[in-house]
C-alpha cells in the first residue's frame, strides 16, 4: 500500500525557468547559452553546479546567492512558478487520505517560501539546509522516512531526477514516481534506469491519484 506521498521541489513542484534565467543574467551570459550548458553538464552525468564553473571558474554558489540577495535579486519563486497541476494534485491526494510531504535540496530561504505556499496543504516541509543532509545521501531519505508515520515501502517519493530522487529513494525501499519535465527528466527519460526503476512514470502529477488507487487495489 502507498499511504504517503513526498514531493521533490525543483522541476517537480516548481518550474525553475525564472530562477535560472536570473542566474544567467547575473553571470552576464545569454539565457539560451546558459541553459544549453546546463543541459550539457547534466547529460555528461556531472553535478549541475559545475555549469556555473564552466562560465566562471571557482564560482561559489552559496557565496554568490548571498551577493545576489544583497544586490536585490534574491532566490525567488511563488505561486506563478508552480507547475499548473500542483494544487489540484495535492487536493486530490489529500481527499484520497494520503499523508503528504515536500522534501528537497533547498535553502533555508526556499524552505520559508515553501511554508508560505504550502503550510496548509501538506504534513511535512523539509529542506536539505534545514536538515543538514542532502540528496542523494541516505541520511536525507532517512529523515523523510522518520517523519512519515508509515513504513518506507508505503511512501511514494516523487521527483524529476534519476540520480538524486529515484535511485536513493529505491535504495531505502520507497516507491517512486518520475515526472517527465524539467532538464533532468527530459534528458534522462529514455535511460534504462528511468524506464525500469520507478513505480510510476508520469507526464503530469494529476495521474498519481488514479495510479496510487490502482496500485493499492492490486494489494501491493
Ligand atoms: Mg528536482
Amino acid at each position: 500500500m502507498i499511504r504517503a506521498a513526498v514531493f521533490d521541489v525543483g522541476e517537480c513542484l516548481v518550474d525553475e525557468t525564472r530562477e535560472y534565467g536570473i542566474w544567467a543574467d547575473w553571470l552576464g551570459i545569454p539565457r539560451h547559452t546558459f541553459a544549453s550548458m546546463f543541459g550539457a553538464v547534466i547529460a555528461q552525468g556531472r553535478d549541475y553546479r559545475e555549469t556555473f564553473e564552466e562560465f566562471r571558474p571557482g564560482f561559489d554558489l552559496y557565496e554568490e546567492r548571498e551577493k545576489r540577495a544583497a544586490a536585490g535579486h534574491p532566490e525567488i519563486f511563488g505561486e506563478e512558478d508552480l507547475y499548473p497541476d500542483v494544487r489540484d494534485t495535492f487536493a486530490a491526494l489529500r481527499a484520497d487520505g494520503l499523508w503528504l510531504g515536500i522534501a528537497g535540496n533547498q535553502t533555508v530561504r526556499a524552505g520559508q517560501i515553501l511554508r508560505e505556499l504550502f503550510a496548509a496543504d501538506v504534513d511535512l516541509i523539509g529542506t536539505s539546509d534545514d536538515w543538514g543532509a542532502s540528496k542523494p545521501d541516505r541520511a536525507f531519505f532517512d529523515r523523510v522516512a522518520d517523519a512519515a508515520p508509515v513504513e518506507p515501502a508505503e511512501i511514494l517519493y516523487v521527483g524529476d531526477r534519476v540520480d538524486n530522487d529515484l535511485r536513493p529513494a529505491v535504495a531505502v525501499g520507497m516507491q517512486t514516481a518520475l515526472v517527465h519535465r524539467g532538464p533532468w527528466a527530459t534528458i534522462q527519460w529514455s535511460t534504462t534506469e528511468a524506464l525500469n526503476s520507478p513505480t510510476f512514470r508520469v507526464e503530469s502529477l494529476l495521474e498519481l491519484s488514479g495510479l496510487i488507487r490502482r496500485f493499492n487495489e492490486q494489494g501491493h
